[in-house]
């Protein structure tokens, strides 16, 4: 587990190296407080057993009292069943996929625990500290959530902000750092808009890290603004097509 934020009741913290062969590289995040958990995108089936096993180590057995599914992917949601059998957590997850995530075989008597997320966003406490589910819609997901910790000022943004094929945890040197962001950004989300809305949005926050689910860290303010900044300006997705798709020839 690494360390990313701590104080006598507050404590952040991620695994980064639990994906393995053909898996793309994943950051699974717990955000502990007065000995309460929510774990963020906890993953697939291959890495459940080993997450459940450290997050033991961080809290209590019975700690874990929140999930949260930032969209509805495989590398984000494939073990929800498994996670809601063994914990009383309640799941959160985009009100859009509701009624997708039975077809990941989650079992009739914990479904209930999963719960909607409206468009627009909420609020929920853990151990007492608020946790806010930020909307991100169409990056990438059109049900898409990020969550802002006000403790941490941690934004953790899912697959916004992912870098693939970096072998480092923080991003040190923005500029270099690019590579590893643009193939990704471009083709996986779906609109400029979406970004400059979000920009506009996340600057009204107080925030010190940003902390995707995928690839390195923006560790401190500086570098989340200058995320921030280069979001704000990219085209994407729709933005770089033409007018019709191509036909297969
Ligand atoms: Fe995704």
């Amino acid at each position: 587990m690494i360390k990313l934020f701590e104080n006598g009741t507050h404590k952040n913290v991620f695994v980064n190296n639990l994906s393995t062969g053909q898996m793309v590289q994943a950051n699974q995040h717990l955000i502990i407080h007065n000995g309460e958990g929510i774990i963020l995108d906890p993953g697939g089936h291959k890495i459940y057993t080993k997450l459940f096993a450290m997050l033991s180590t961080e809290m209590k057995q019975n700690g874990l009292k929140h999930i949260f599914f930032s969209h509805q992917d495989p590398d984000i949601i494939a073990a929800a069943n498994g996670w809601l059998m063994v914990t009383d957590a309640q799941a959160h997850l985009s009100g859009l996929w509701m009624r997708f995530i039975p077809h990941f075989g989650v079992d009739e008597m914990v479904v209930t625990r999963i719960k909607p997320i409206p468009d627009e966003g909420e609020i929920i406490t853990l151990g007492g500290a608020p946790l806010m589910f930020l909307p991100a819609h169409f990056l990438h997901s059109s049900g898409n959530f990020h969550l802002y910790d006000p403790t941490s000022k941690i934004l953790y943004t899912g697959d916004l902000g992912a870098s693939l094929g970096n072998d480092y945890a923080f991003v040190e040197d923005f500029d270099s750092h690019i590579q590893y962001m643009e193939g990704f950004h471009r083709r996986y989300l779906a609109t400029g808009k979406a970004l400059r809305m979000w920009a506009n949005t996340v600057r009204k926050l107080d925030i010190e890290m940003i902390a995707p689910q995928h690839g390195a860290m923006f560790p401190n303010r500086e570098l989340a603004n200058k995320f921030i900044d280069w979001a704000e300006t990219l085209s994407c997705g729709v933005d770089l097509m033409g007018d019709c798709y191509p036909i297969p020839a």
